[in-house]
């Protein structure tokens, strides 16, 4: 029986939010506080000191013995370092539980050992983790008791950013200024702030504890690097939305019950295309706070599987040949009276406002479209991008029929008077209720598509930090409002400006809408005349971060300095090149150690039968000949691939670190992965399952 949860009871209970704040804050420390989370102001020490304490206090009370600064620096996950609350003891010998304001505000983590690509020399080794008052504060429980978790930036001792949150805050800033111009424009004088809303839906797998615990490459890559199909995979259909088995939906329950006490708005779970595959979507939030909430959303679903026998997947493509895992990132923006300057309203056309919003996003997603792609490039993604499961590397837009039709208008005629209208959903059926459908169908192969009132970029990955694409989102809408707002607030006839403002928009950047299949070949070849940029992998697209108007649209709007940009490229060529080196060496480990032996094991059993077979009188063993032949040859393949991919694999962990050794591992390392599975995986086909030394993806997929 499962028991009884009360959502409104539960939600948010382990979070310091505006509730608890309004409660145990003095008025004025409180007032102080929402200035502060709202618009910028800074607190003075004193008002630090005081939330401090009002913090401990509740984060004891919830059984909180240590608190953390959490952050989120370049290594692809959060980092914590604890400190217990007790002071140093006093002449009775008792301890003091204390927290003071400059314990929040600021921690000084030795940042020696975090990915800095060399804006740090490894002996100064200061950097410093700052609250970000904007995302609120909580605690963790887990095995070793509570932890009040602080939300926090982290950057050098000179201010450069080392993290996530840093530039994405820089461009919340960045954005929020421009778009302010933007709605004055049109007459709103009340609306404070401009917020992007981000909803991020975030996919995974489950396999079963004991399965993956046998599977190296699971451990130490979380992908399989074998694993032939098994005879059945995903192309009935039958997965996507089916019914969510129970142990998964315990596992579910569980999952929602952890993250509405933490205040995440767990709303949407259903089960993905693939065998073993869900996924989970939140009610979107603002984007600093999603930001957070999605690492709280991968961290929990990794941990509450465990506690049900299960290890969660979140690598971008766990298994070759089904749908691999991504992250949709649903954006919008909206101002702090309710307003999603995205919403176009029943009758497009007529909105001026919004007409020149989206051209402006047009522009801007053209303009950087490299950019744009480089924000979601991680090495899993490599897999999943252009593989027609997944966007394709090209970006474009999606705008549907009623939007396109809207845009064609004004290049044509310089006017547009209708909007397409949405009819009667016709179902031939008397007893089924009538309701309008929607002006525009989905279309699921775009990469950027506009979905009703928000923008869906379906290309992230599905572990990485949603923070990259939409501070570059963020970032690139900022400098076409910029652009855009320059001209109109100078305008004498503001009306005829705006007017031809739009038209030029969308008659320039056209090119980048596209409504029809991108799954397609004829979209590559039509993509490549209008001269939209292909970037087929990580480290092709790395450059983008440095490109030349890359770095002045990052030095303009404060997000990025040219030493930053330069040292996250380093770190992603050094990501990259270290997680294909991990993949290189296990595969050689695995071949070498379990897979080569097991083979040996059963050619000597067949050549065993052989003999026995024909000790016995029997002359006709061709079938076990014709093996023993099939599968000697594919062992040699084998041991010919292992040697070969163990002599690249030495050559580029001996290049110096950078781009060429980045390069080189894309290059020459990964087809020698590929020539080693091929062999591999056919002699799992042949190979006595009893001898076999893993799990098949049979197993993985259909016992979880
Ligand atoms: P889909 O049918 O595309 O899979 P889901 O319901 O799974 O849709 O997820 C849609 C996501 O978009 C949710 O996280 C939802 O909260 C979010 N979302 C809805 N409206 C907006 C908006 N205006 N801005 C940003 N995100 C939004
Ligand atoms: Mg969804």
């Amino acid at each position: 029986m499962s028991e009884y949860t009360n959502v409104s009871e539960i939600f948010g209970e382990d979070v310091f939010n505006d509730t608890v704040m309004q409660q145990r804050l003095p008025k004025k420390v409180y007032k102080d506080l929402k200035h502060a989370i709202l618009e910028g102001k800074e607190l003075s020490p004193e008002m630090a000191d005081v939330i401090a304490h009002e913090m401990k206090e509740w984060a004891i009370e919830k059984g909180a013995t240590h608190y953390t600064h959490w952050f989120q620096p370049l290594t692809g996950v959060t980092a914590e370092k604890h400190d217990s609350f007790i002071t140093a003891p006093l002449p009775s010998g008792k301890v003091l539980m204390s927290f003071s304001g400059k314990e929040l505000i600021k921690g000084e983590p030795d940042a020696s050992s975090f990915p800095s690509g060399g804006l740090r020399a490894t002996f100064e080794a200061r950097g410093y983790t700052v609250w970000d008052c904007t995302s609120p504060a909580f605690v963790r429980h887990d095995a070793a008791g509570a932890t009040l978790c602080i939300p926090t930036a982290f950057c050098s001792y000179t201010g450069e950013a080392l993290d996530q949150k840093t530039p994405l805050l820089r461009s919340m800033q960045a954005i929020n200024k421009q778009a302010l111009r933007l709605i004055r424009l049109f007459g709103d004088t009340t609306a404070k702030k401009v917020t992007p809303s981000v909803g991020a839906e975030q996919e995974y797998f489950l396999v079963s504890d004991k399965n993956f615990m046998q599977r190296k490459d699971l451990t130490f890559t979380g992908r399989t690097l074998f694993g032939a199909m098994p005879p059945k995979g995903q192309e009935m259909d039958d997965h996507y939305l089916g019914t969510i088995r129970q142990k998964i939906s315990a596992y579910m329950k569980h999952v929602n019950e952890e993250l509405w006490k933490l205040g995440v708005t767990s709303k949407t779970q259903h089960n993905e295309a693939a065998p073993a595959q869900h996924e989970l979507a939140p009610i979107y939030a603002e984007v600093n706070v999603e930001a957070d909430h999605n690492q709280i959303i991968m961290q929990t679903l990794k941990r509450i599987a465990s506690q049900h026998g299960m290890k969660c997947l979140l690598h971008e493509k766990p298994f070759a040949g089904v749908n691999g895992s991504g992250k949709h990132n649903n954006w919008s923006l909206t101002t702090d009276t309710g307003v999603n300057l995205l919403d176009p309203g029943i009758t497009p056309h007529q909105n001026i406002q919004f007409l020149l919003v989206l051209s402006c996003v047009l522009k801007a997603v053209d303009r950087h479209a490299a950019l744009l792609r480089e924000s979601a490039a991680d090495v899993g993604n490599d897999h999943r991008l252009g593989a027609n499961e997944a966007p394709p590397a090209i970006i474009s837009v999606f705008l549907g029929d009623q939007l396109t039709d809207v845009m064609n208008q004004l290049i044509t005629t310089g006017m547009a008077d209708h909007s397409i209208e949405s009819e009667m959903l016709e179902t031939g059926v008397k007893s089924i209720p009538e309701f309008m459908r929607d002006t525009t169908d989905r279309n699921r192969t775009s990469p950027f598509a506009f979905t009703g009132n928000k923008f869906e970029f379906r290309m992230v990955g599905a572990r990485d930090s949603i923070a990259p694409a939409n501070m570059v989102l963020n970032t690139i809408v900022a400098q076409s409002f910029k652009e855009a707002c320059d001209v109109l607030e100078k305008a004498e006839d503001f009306d005829m400006a705006v007017h031809d403002l739009i038209k030029k928009n969308f008659t320039k950047h056209q090119r980048i809408v596209f409504n029809g299949n991108g799954y397609s070949e004829e979209w590559v070849e039509e993509a490549a005349k209008r001269g939209l940029p292909n970037i087929g992998c990580m480290v092709e697209a790395v450059e983008a971060l440095t490109y030349e108007e890359s770095v002045s649209l990052f030095e303009e709007f404060g997000v990025f300095t040219r030493a930053e940009l330069e040292s996250r490229k380093e770190i992603k060529y050094e990501t990259y090149s270290k997680a294909i080196n991990i993949e290189a060496r296990t595969m050689i480990d695995v071949a070498s150690k379990q897979i080569i032996p097991a083979v040996i094991k059963y050619t000597k059993n067949l050549a065993d039968s052989v003999n026995a077979v024909v000790s016995a009188g029997i002359l006709d063993v061709d079938v076990q000949t014709e093996l023993l032949r099939d599968t000697s040859a594919l062992l040699k393949d084998t041991r010919d691939a292992l040697n070969h991919l163990k002599d690249v694999a030495k050559t580029a962990a001996d290049m110096e670190e950078g781009k060429e050794r980045a390069f080189f591992y894309r290059e020459k390392v990964m087809p020698a992965m590929e020539a080693l599975r091929r062999p591999v995986d056919e002699l799992e086909m042949i190979v006595d399952k009893e001898i076999w030394p893993m799990p098949s993806y049979g197993d993985l997929l259909f016992d979880v």
